[in-house]
C-alpha cells in the first residue's frame, strides 16, 4: 500500500501536467530526463556562483536596501504575476522561465561537455531555427481541440500586433503543413518553443496568460528570441538576487556566452525596459545603480521600438525594400511596409517627421501640475494616450511624480505610465504604476513624453509636477 502511495505521489506531477507530457515526449525521443535535470541543476549552480561571490553579495546587499527605500507603498501593492511566477514549479523544466526546448535542442545541449555550461548554451542558441522564407516568413497556426472560442480574438490580436510592425505573417494551418504553431489552452503555465521546431509546436496558455501582452511575448519566442536578461552583456545593467528565486529554477537566469552576443542581439543595445524581461514581485533582478530609475520598468506592456527592430533584423524584413526612405527622428524603414518608416515613440507620418495626431501637446511656460489619465472602467482592451510636454527651445523639463493611480501595482505590465526623458525616444522610458520615491526626472532636451496605458477595464491616472529647468 505504501509503495502504491509513493508511486502515486511520484507520478502525480506527471499525470495531467503538460510538462509531464513534455517529459514523456522527451523520454520517447530517447532522452534521459534525469540527465536533463542534472544539467539544469548545474546551470542553477552556475548562476548561484556567478552572483554568490563576495563582490556581488556586497552589491546585492546595497541594492536590496535601495529597493527597500524606494519601493512604493511596501506591502500594499497589488501583485502582478509574470510568466515565471505563473509557471511556478513548471519553470524547473523550462529554459529562461517560459521556453520549452525541443528534444533536438536538448540533445544538442546534452552532447556538449557537461562541465561547460557556456558551450552548451552556445550550441543551444545556434540550434534555434527561423521561419521561412527570410524576408517574408509565414507561420501556419492552429488551435488545440476545445480551445475556448472567446479567447481566440486575443490570439488574432496578438498575431496582428506583430504583423502590423514586422514582415512575419500568419495563416491557418492546412494538413500539408509540418511546422505549425498550435495554441494550447490546456496548460498549467505560459510557455513557447524558441524558433521553428519543424513539427507542431505549442504555445501553452494557462488562464493567467490570456492577454495580448503575454501572447505577443510568447509568440516572439516562437520567432526565435530569448530574453534580454540572458544577453552576454547583461551584467553591465542588472544583477540577479538568487535569494529571491524559487529553488530549482535558478538556471532560468543563466547568461549567454559572450561570442554568441552579436548574433542574438543584431547590434541592438541592451534595453532594460524590453518586453523580453522576467521581473517579479519579489525582485529577482535589480537594475545596477546607474539605471536605478528603471527598477520598475522591466517587462514592457507592448514590444518596444528595439524589441520590434530585433524581429525585423532577425528576419531581414527590410532587405527586400527597393526604395530607401529618409526616416527622421531615429525612425527606420518599416518591416511591415517598405513605403513608410517605423517611428520611435512621439513621432508619426511616413517619415516620422510629424507628431501623432492623437497626442496631447502640453506647452510648458513655467511650473505646472499635470494630471494624465486613461481608461473609463469599461473593458475596451488595450488603450493608450501620449502626452508631449514641450518647453521653450534650449530649456529642459523636470518632472516629479507626486501621485500614481487609485491602486498600487507591483509591476507596470497592464497599467501604468512611462516617462521618456531622452531626445532619443527609441529607448523605453521609466515606468510607474505605484507611488514611488524615485528622484525627479530631468530631460536632456526641451521635450518630455508621458505615455499612459491600461488593459481591460482598468482606469489609470497620475499627477505630475512639472517645471522648466
Ligand atoms: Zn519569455
Amino acid at each position: 500500500m505504501l509503495s502504491l502511495l509513493i508511486l502515486f505521489l511520484l507520478s502525480t506531477p506527471i499525470i495531467g501536467s503538460p510538462l509531464g507530457d513534455y517529459e514523456k515526449e522527451l523520454n520517447k525521443e530517447g532522452l534521459n530526463v534525469e540527465n536533463i535535470h542534472k544539467l539544469l541543476k548545474e546551470e542553477s549552480k552556475e548562476v548561484e556562483e556567478e552572483f554568490g561571490n563576495e563582490d556581488s553579495k556586497a552589491e546585492i546587499e546595497k541594492l536590496r536596501s535601495l529597493y527597500a527605500s524606494t519601493c512604493p507603498a511596501n506591502g500594499t501593492l497589488r501583485p502582478v504575476k509574470t510568466e515565471l511566477e505563473i509557471n511556478g514549479e513548471l519553470a524547473k523544466d523550462l529554459f529562461e522561465g517560459d521556453i520549452v526546448l525541443t528534444p533536438e535542442q536538448w540533445k544538442v545541449a546534452l552532447d556538449k561537455d557537461p562541465e561547460n555550461p557556456m558551450q552548451r548554451r552556445q550550441a543551444l542558441s545556434q540550434s534555434i531555427q527561423l521561419w521561412q522564407p527570410m524576408g517574408a516568413p509565414v507561420i501556419p497556426f492552429t488551435f488545440e481541440p476545445g480551445f475556448p472560442a472567446d479567447k481566440k480574438q486575443i490570439i488574432i490580436d496578438s498575431q496582428r500586433f506583430w504583423e502590423q510592425r514586422t514582415c512575419v505573417r500568419f495563416r491557418p494551418a492546412t494538413s500539408a503543413d509540418r511546422a505549425v504553431v498550435s495554441y494550447n489552452h490546456n496548460s498549467a503555465g505560459c510557455s513557447s518553443s524558441v524558433g521553428m521546431s519543424g513539427t507542431k509546436q505549442t504555445i501553452n496558455l494557462a488562464p493567467g496568460c490570456f492577454s495580448v501582452t503575454v501572447v505577443a511575448h510568447e509568440l516572439s519566442h516562437a520567432f526565435g528570441t530569448l530574453h534580454v536578461q540572458s544577453r552576454s552583456d547583461r551584467d553591465n545593467y542588472i544583477i540577479v538576487d538568487t535569494a529571491n528565486i524559487q529553488k530549482g529554477t535558478e538556471h532560468n537566469f543563466m547568461r549567454d556566452p559572450p561570442y554568441y552576443g552579436t548574433l542574438s542581439t543584431y547590434g541592438i543595445p541592451y534595453e532594460i525596459g524590453s518586453i523580453f524581461s522576467i521581473d517579479t514581485n519579489r525582485p529577482t533582478i535589480y537594475t545596477k545603480p546607474a539605471y536605478s530609475q528603471y527598477q520598475y520598468s522591466m517587462e514592457a506592456p507592448r514590444a518596444t521600438f528595439y524589441d520590434t527592430l530585433l524581429i525585423n533584423k532577425m528576419y531581414k524584413c527590410t532587405d527586400k525594400c527597393q526604395n530607401r526612405l529618409a526616416c527622421q527622428n531615429n525612425g527606420v524603414q518599416d518591416g511591415a511596409d517598405c513605403n513608410k518608416c517605423f517611428c520611435p515613440r512621439g513621432w508619426s507620418g511616413q517619415l516620422c517627421d510629424r507628431r501623432p495626431a492623437d497626442a496631447q501637446i502640453v506647452n510648458l511656460s513655467g511650473s505646472q501640475n499635470l494630471r494624465v489619465e486613461i481608461g473609463d472602467g469599461v473593458d475596451r482592451g488595450f488603450r493608450e494616450k501620449l502626452y508631449i510636454i514641450q518647453a521653450p527651445a534650449g530649456k529642459r523639463i523636470e518632472a516629479t511624480v507626486t501621485r500614481v493611480g487609485d491602486y498600487q501595482w507591483s509591476m507596470c505590465r497592464s497599467i501604468g505610465m512611462e516617462i521618456v526623458a531622452s531626445k532619443d525616444t527609441r529607448v523605453a522610458g521609466f515606468r510607474f504604476c505605484a507611488n514611488s520615491r524615485i528622484k525627479p526626472i530631468v530631460t536632456d532636451s526641451n521635450t518630455m513624453l508621458v505615455w499612459v496605458y491600461v488593459d481591460n477595464a482598468y482606469k489609470f491616472n497620475a499627477d505630475l509636477s512639472l517645471r522648466i529647468g
